[in-house]
């Protein structure tokens, strides 16, 4: 190893970006040390063909460490899509959303909104709550949804990955499929698959890069999905050749095997919770001790633990605060522009010990200017 490459590694950011974002290390050395030679073949893995062995071997592991970290019934497919999360919101209603019938939306923030937008240009969709106010500030979750009864779904945003808010129990909807967009927060704690009709995550917060879609979709309602849509939009297409329909973006796909695998190893779904939980706290409980100084826009019951957004006394302290972050290697830290402040995004991959030295820092930022 050069000693360029060790003075890099041995500054490894504390990366709090809220997507693309930290990757365990030991899924990035793997692709390290296999990138130009996969497995022996003589070729890296980019460069061989999706429907060899080489790759086939790593396409079913990352199936089926997905089936196992989330405990999906047999009655479920698991597809690898590609579009990001954004594709989900067009996806869902052009294949579930039958002429007659209309959806249901939970709007608690941005992605909601977006995402029942979508779903207006293909038939007819509501909000069954919306917590969004003008301006965009802070969007709890609702404790009371106007649900129709016979709605095609109900769609909702598990984890506001902009505003720090998280659903903490899934709402009961009756035969209504549930239909949650995960993309912040899947695999970060436990969850009741069966609960649901419809789960999807963009792979880059919680697992792995950006360019490959996770959606666990119960298998009748692929059957039951609309066919008049084209075949590149339908899951029925993936569905039938597991997620082998056309050519999958085959390295991403490596990247998230890999960094299940490690989720795998540090406990699975449980183990993400535990450390979640361990995580998001140490910053809770700074907010709480000290709320003339560190203000949290978000009520108790909504917190979310993977994103925790507070407010400093004023912009210019929060501008000092960055920039100390910043001269501790700590980045990614800037509130998302429609909320200021700041942001941690504390997701599977973002270290234990980061986070320790951002309470730290809250403590030192605080007593010097509190
Ligand atoms: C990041 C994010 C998205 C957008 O994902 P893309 O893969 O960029 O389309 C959607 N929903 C939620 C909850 C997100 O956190």
């Amino acid at each position: 190893m050069t000693r360029a490459s060790l003075g890099r590694m041995n500054k490894r950011a504390m990366n709090f970006y809220a997507g693309p974002a930290a990757l365990p290390l030991a899924a990035l050395e793997r692709a390290r040390d296999e990138l130009v030679d996969f497995d022996g073949t003589g070729m890296s893995l980019m460069e061989h063909s999706h429907r060899g062995p080489a790759y086939d071997v790593v396409h079913r592991e990352a199936l089926s460490l997905i089936r196992e970290l989330m405990g999906v019934p047999e009655s479920y497919h698991v597809l690898l899509l590609q579009g990001g999360a954004r594709q989900q919101f067009a996806m869902i209603p052009m294949n579930l959303l039958h002429p007659g019938k209309s959806a249901d939306y939970v709007v608690t923030g941005n992605w909601g909104r977006q995402a029942l937008g979508e779903a207006k240009l293909l038939g007819e969709a509501r909000a069954a709550a919306n917590t969004e106010q003008e301006g965009g500030t802070f969007h709890a979750v609702p404790t009371e949804l106007d649900l129709d009864p016979d709605a095609a779904y109900l769609h909702l945003t598990s984890n506001n990955t902009l505003f720090g808010t998280q659903w903490a129990s899934y709402p009961e909807t009756g035969g209504v499929p549930l239909i949650a967009d995960m993309t912040s927060d899947m695999i970060s704690r436990p969850i009741d698959v069966s609960r649901f009709g419809l789960i999807y995550a963009g792979a880059q917060k919680n697992l792995g890069p950006a360019g490959v879609t996770v959606v666990i979709v119960r298998k009748d309602l692929v059957e039951g999905a609309r066919k008049d849509i084209p075949n590149v939009f339908r899951y029925a297409s993936f569905a039938a050749k597991d997620s082998l329909w056309n050519t999958p973006p085959t390295f991403p796909i490596y990247m998230l095997r890999n960094t299940l695998d490690v989720i795998k190893e540090q406990g699975g779904a449980a183990g993400m919770a535990k450390l979640s939980e361990k995580k998001s706290g140490l910053l809770y409980e700074r907010l709480d001790a000290h709320p003339d100084f560190f203000r949290s826009p978000v009520g108790q019951a909504s917190r979310s633990l993977v994103n925790v957004v507070f407010r400093l006394p004023t912009p210019e302290l929060e501008q000092a605060f960055l920039a100390a972050a910043a001269e501790r290697s700590m980045i990614g830290l800037k509130g998302h522009r429609i909320v200021g402040g700041i942001r941690a995004s504390l997701y599977n991959h973002v270290q234990l010990e980061w986070v320790e030295a951002l309470g730290d820092l809250m403590d030192t930022f605080r007593a010097k200017h509190g």
